[in-house]
């Protein structure tokens, strides 16, 4: 019997089911699908109209007091992962002597933006806004209140964010998206989680230290689902449509003598946000996010790249992408497809209303739709004897009837 970590429990309660044949539906999106990993290499996949772009949101640069790295370590880590996007978040008043990163810098698209903190002394505790798209040198001082600066987002073509969801209060403002997982949220938890964490930091922290251990094996191994985030998020669904996100909230600023606990070059994939978009461009990409069309993945773990999470219905030609609103209809299907990675065993799980539907280890989970709710996909990957957080898609918002 394979032991389960404490974070897969919530997902535990209902037994495991096995997905039903995919049928003609899911061959088609088999044959569909793989038409997506036709594409040049180097090249995004292709993923029906878009392109899957991976990049991170939540990064803090020179220009943040508490972010000791240099630009062009940035800009060299986001190159060497691969990045097709940075989204730049930093705190403001920002450092005099800082270059604010705006455009492409090598392969990368680096995005300017800046973090709003209200109340609270530490984000976990703050209303904390990420504001996409805003110079953090065209917010006005002194900082406008959350809801003026979501306007001032919204009047520049882009985003308000909620961050470090639990400590948020502030949900009235008008807000695109909001955190599902925080990796500073999760390495730096509050109260009762550190009499369990503790002992396993000190260890790590040994490790990293002595036993000539890397970031890229000791953060995974500290990373957990998000159960707070993501049930805060299923509530929010309810309500609204609001994206979800997985940020690294990264710094580059956290040593444990002497060693660098939490380079760029890891934390940057710790983890990614996959963009469906028509291009690579700041406008494209802030469009898509708007829509949902996104999702998140671990992919220091194992790359999610080609993830799909998509309705199929006779009255749409084209598979229908994640972040949709649809109406309920004959004949609507939704199909799940992982990109396998070679050896490690994996665990989807098609949730609506944040209830576990279904469950499968295998690549292609077809399902039949019957009624209307919020659909959304996790999956979790083995590592050793533990499940850990891979993949989170947004959700299609599946209505009686499309207001
Ligand atoms: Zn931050």
């Amino acid at each position: 019997m394979m032991k389960q970590s404490r974070q897969d429990a919530g997902l535990k309660r209902l037994p495991m089911k096995w997905p039903h044949s995919p049928g003609i539906w899911g061959l088609m999106a088999g044959i569909w699908l793989g038409g997506a990993a036709l594409c040049a290499a180097g090249e995004p996949a292709h993923i029906g109209a878009f392109k899957d772009y991976k990049g991170s949101i939540h990064v803090h640069s020179a220009l943040s007091h508490d972010s000791p790295a240099s630009i062009s370590e940035l800009i060299s880590a986001a190159n060497q992962a691969g990045l097709d996007y940075v989204m730049l978040t930093d705190h403001i008043p920002v450092q005099s002597s800082g270059r604010i990163l705006d455009g492409f810098e090598g392969k990368t698209l680096f995005i300017a933006g800046c973090e709003l903190l209200k109340g609270g002394k530490s984000p976990q505790l703050s209303d904390s806004l990420l504001l996409v798209g805003v110079r953090p040198d065209e917010l006005p001082s002194p900082a406008p209140s959350l809801a003026q600066a979501a306007d001032l987002a919204h009047r520049s073509g882009g985003l308000a964010i909620a961050a470090h969801p639990l400590g948020f209060q502030n949900w009235e403002a008008e807000i695109d998206g909001m955190e599902i997982y925080d990796l500073a949220d999760d390495l730096l938890p509050s109260g009762l989680d550190w009499t369990w964490k503790g002992p396993d930091y000190a260890w790590r922290a040994l490790k990293l230290r002595f036993l000539n251990a890397s970031s890229e094996d000791v953060l995974p191994a500290l990373i957990r689902r998000p159960t707070a985030h993501l049930q805060l998020w299923d509530r929010q669904l309810r309500k609204r449509r609001i994206f979800g996100i997985g940020a690294p909230d990264a710094h580059q600023n956290m040593q444990i003598l002497g060693r660098q606990v939490d380079p760029y070059t890891v934390t940057l994939l710790l983890p990614a946000v996959h963009i469906l978009a028509q291009e690579l461009s700041r406008e494209a990409l802030i469009e898509a996010l708007s829509q949902g069309r996104a999702y998140t993945g671990f992919d220091l773990l194992a790359d999610s790249t080609g993830f799909e999470f998509t309705a199929f219905s006779a009255s749409h030609a084209r598979p229908i992408p994640q972040g949709s609103e649809i109406a309920m209809s004959p004949g609507l299907r939704l199909s799940v497809w992982v990109p396998a990675p070679q050896g490690d065993r994996f665990r989807v799980y098609l949730l609506r209303d944040g209830v576990v539907l279904q469950t499968s280890g295998k690549a292609l989970l077809a399902h039949p739709l019957e009624h209307p709710g919020i659909y959304r996909v996790e999956v979790m990957l083995q590592r050793g004897a533990d499940w850990k957080p891979w993949i989170y898609s947004n959700p299609i918002y599946v209505r009686s009837k499309v207001p």
